[in-house]
C-alpha cells in the first residue's frame, strides 16, 4: 500500500537494480559532428545537450546511465572532448584508446552522408585490434533515401551497418538491439567479500606525484601472474599485487609505469587514462605531493573520483620531504582545498623510505566499507524523523517542506533517495548529508542524496 502517495514500486526498481555490480559500459566514438552526443541523447532519453564543455582536457562529465528493455548499462559520450588542443586524428584516437580500456563495447558512428573517411577507417583499424565488440551506426539516415548510404558502410569490414536518424530516433530500437547483444550481460554481484575478484584499485595523481615509486615499493616482489588467477580477465594493463595479504588488482599500471614523452596533449592523455581507470576501479589511491602546494590538477582528480562515485583514499606522498613549515602550511591546506572529500580517509606516506605503507591497505578496507554501506530503510527513516522533528526545514513563503520518507536505493556508493513535500533547499540538504554521515559513517566514500517532492 502507497503509504502517503509514495511510489513504492519506484522506489523498489532503484532498488532491485543497485542490487549489481558494476554495469558494462559502452563507448562511443567517431568524428567530430558525425552526431554522437545526439545519439547519447537520445538513447538517455534526453533532448538537450547536458554537458557543458570546459576548454581544455576534458568535459566533467562523460558517463550516463541508460536502460534498454531493462537492461542497464553505461554509456561514455567521448564527444565533448576537446579537439583543438589535438586535432580530429588524435582526438579520435584518443577516444579509441580510451573505449578500448575502459568499455565493453563500442558503438563507431560514421556519417552516412559524409561516407567513410580516412580518419573512420584508422579508427576501425584501432578497434579491430583491440578485439573489442563494435557496432557500426550509419547516422543522418533520416529517411529511406539514405538506406543506400548506409549500405555503402559495408566497406568498412565492421559487419552490417545499423541506419539511424539519431536525430528523429528512426532506426534506433534496432541499433540498441545489437549493442545489446555485444554488450556483456551485467555480472551479478554480491556485496562485500563475496564479491567476485580481486578488488580493483586505481592509483591515480597528476605526473611526478610518485605513483610508479609506490607502485614499486608496493608491489615489491609479491607480483602475481595474472594468469594463475582463476576468474579474473587477462587485461595486461592491470596487475595483481598482494598487500596485507590480500590481492588486488591495480588498473591500469602501464599507464602508471609507461613514461610519457608527449608534450603537446600530455595532460589530456592523463586525462583519459585516469578517466578509464576509474571506471574500471572501485577504490581511487589519489596520490598528492605533500611537498609542494595542493595545484588545481590534483583537485580535478579528486572531482572526477568523486563524480566517477568511487571510494577514496587519499595518500599524501614524498612525506620524507616535509619540514615544520610545509607541515604547517600543508594542514591549511587540507582544511581549506580538501573540503570536498573531508570524509576520505587520508595516510602520510613516503614511497621512498616506505614509511606507512602498512596504513595503505587499512585505509583501502575503510573506504569500500563506507562504499556498500546499507542502511536498512527502517533505520533510516526512524533517523529521519528524529532528525525533521529536531531540525525541521526553515519556513519558506509560509509553508513547510517536510521529509515524509526515505530509502537507501543504492551502494556503491550510497544513494539515498528522500520524498519530501516540497523543494528542499540546498542548504538544508548538506544538512542532511552532513548528518547521515555521523550517524552511519560513510568513511572514504561520496554519497548522493536525491530529493523527489511530492506535491
Ligand atoms: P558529435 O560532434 O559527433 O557529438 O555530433 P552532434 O551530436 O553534436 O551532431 C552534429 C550535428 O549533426 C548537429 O547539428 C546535429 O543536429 C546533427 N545531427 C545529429 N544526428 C543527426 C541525424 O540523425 N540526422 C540529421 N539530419 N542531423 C543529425
Ligand atoms: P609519477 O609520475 O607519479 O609516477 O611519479 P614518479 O614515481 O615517477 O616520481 C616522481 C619523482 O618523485 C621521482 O624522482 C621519484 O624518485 C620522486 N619520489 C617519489 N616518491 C617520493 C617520496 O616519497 N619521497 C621523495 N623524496 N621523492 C619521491
Amino acid at each position: 500500500a502507497a503509504e502517503e502517495g509514495f511510489d513504492l514500486d519506484e522506489v523498489a526498481g532503484d532498488i532491485e537494480a543497485a542490487g549489481h555490480g558494476p554495469l558494462p559500459v559502452l563507448a562511443v566514438v567517431g568524428r567530430p559532428n558525425v552526431g554522437k552526443s545526439t545519439l547519447v541523447n537520445r538513447i538517455i532519453g534526453r533532448r538537450e545537450a547536458v554537458v557543458e564543455d570546459r576548454p581544455g582536457v576534458t568535459r566533467d562529465r562523460v558517463t550516463y546511465e541508460a536502460n534498454w528493455n531493462g537492461r542497464r548499462f553505461k554509456i561514455v559520450d567521448t564527444g565533448g572532448w576537446e579537439q583543438d588542443v589535438l586535432g580530429i586524428d588524435a582526438s579520435v584516437a584518443a577516444q579509441a584508446e580510451f573505449a578500448i580500456e575502459a568499455a565493453d563495447a563500442v558503438v563507431l558512428v560514421v556519417d552516412a552522408t559524409v561516407g567513410a573517411t580516412d580518419t573512420d577507417e584508422a579508427v576501425v583499424k584501432l578497434l579491430r585490434r583491440a578485439g573489442k565488440p563494435v557496432v557500426l551506426a550509419a547516422n543522418k539516415v533520416d529517411g529511406p533515401s539514405g538506406e543506400a548510404d548506409a549500405a555503402a558502410l559495408w566497406n568498412l569490414g565492421l559487419g552490417e551497418p545499423f541506419p539511424v536518424s539519431s536525430l528523429h530516433g528512426r532506426g534506433t530500437g534496432d541499433l540498441l538491439d545489437a549493442i545489446m547483444e555485444a554488450l556483456p550481460e551485467a555480472p551479478a554481484m554480491t556485496f562485500g567479500e563475496a564479491a567476485a575478484g580481486p578488488r580493483r584499485i586505481a592509483l591515480i595523481g597528476r605526473p611526478n606525484v610518485g605513483k610508479s615509486s609506490l607502485l614499486n615499493k608496493v608491489a615489491g616482489s609479491d607480483r602475481v601472474v595474472v594468469d594463475e588467477l582463476a576468474g579474473t580477465t587477462r587485461d595486461p594493463v592491470d596487475e595483481l599485487i598482494e598487500l596485507g595479504g590480500i590481492t588486488w588488482k591495480f588498473i591500469d599500471t602501464a599507464g602508471i609505469r609507461r613514461r610519457v614523452h608527449l608534450t603537446e596533449g600530455a595532460d589530456y592523455y592523463a586525462s583519459l587514462r585516469t578517466a578509464a581507470a576509474l571506471e574500471k576501479a572501485e577504490v581511487a589511491v589519489i596520490l598528492i605531493d605533500a611537498s609542494e602546494t595542493l595545484a588545481e590538477q590534483d583537485t580535478r582528480i579528486i572531482t572526477m573520483a568523486v563524480e566517477a562515485g568511487r571510494a577514496v583514499v587519499i595518500a599524501y606522498n614524498k612525506w620524507d620531504l616535509l619540514d615544520e613549515e610545509r607541515r604547517y602550511y600543508l594542514e591549511r591546506e587540507i582544511e581549506r582545498d580538501l573540503v570536498q572529500v573531508q570524509w576520505a580517509p587520508r595516510v602520510n606516506v613516503s614511497a621512498r623510505t616506505g614509511r606507512h605503507m602498512e596504513k595503505l591497505v587499512p585505509a583501502i578496507e575503510t573506504a569500500l566499507a563506507g562504499w556498500e554501506t546499507r542502511v536498512p530503510t527502517g533505520r533510516l527513516n526512524a533517523f529521519l524523523g528524529e532528525l525533521v522533528a529536531a531540525h525541521p526545514h526553515p519556513l519558506r513563503g509560509g509553508k513547510q517542506p517536510r521529509i515524509l520518507f526515505g530509502t537507501q536505493a543504492g551502494t556503491r556508493p550510497p544513494r539515498f533517495v528522500l520524498f519530501a513535500s516540497g523543494f528542499l533547499e540546498a542548504g538544508y540538504r548538506r544538512f542532511i548529508e552532513r548528518r547521515l554521515r555521523e550517524e552511519f559513517g560513510f568513511e572514504g566514500t561520496p554519497i548522493q542524496v536525491s530529493v523527489r517532492v511530492r506535491e
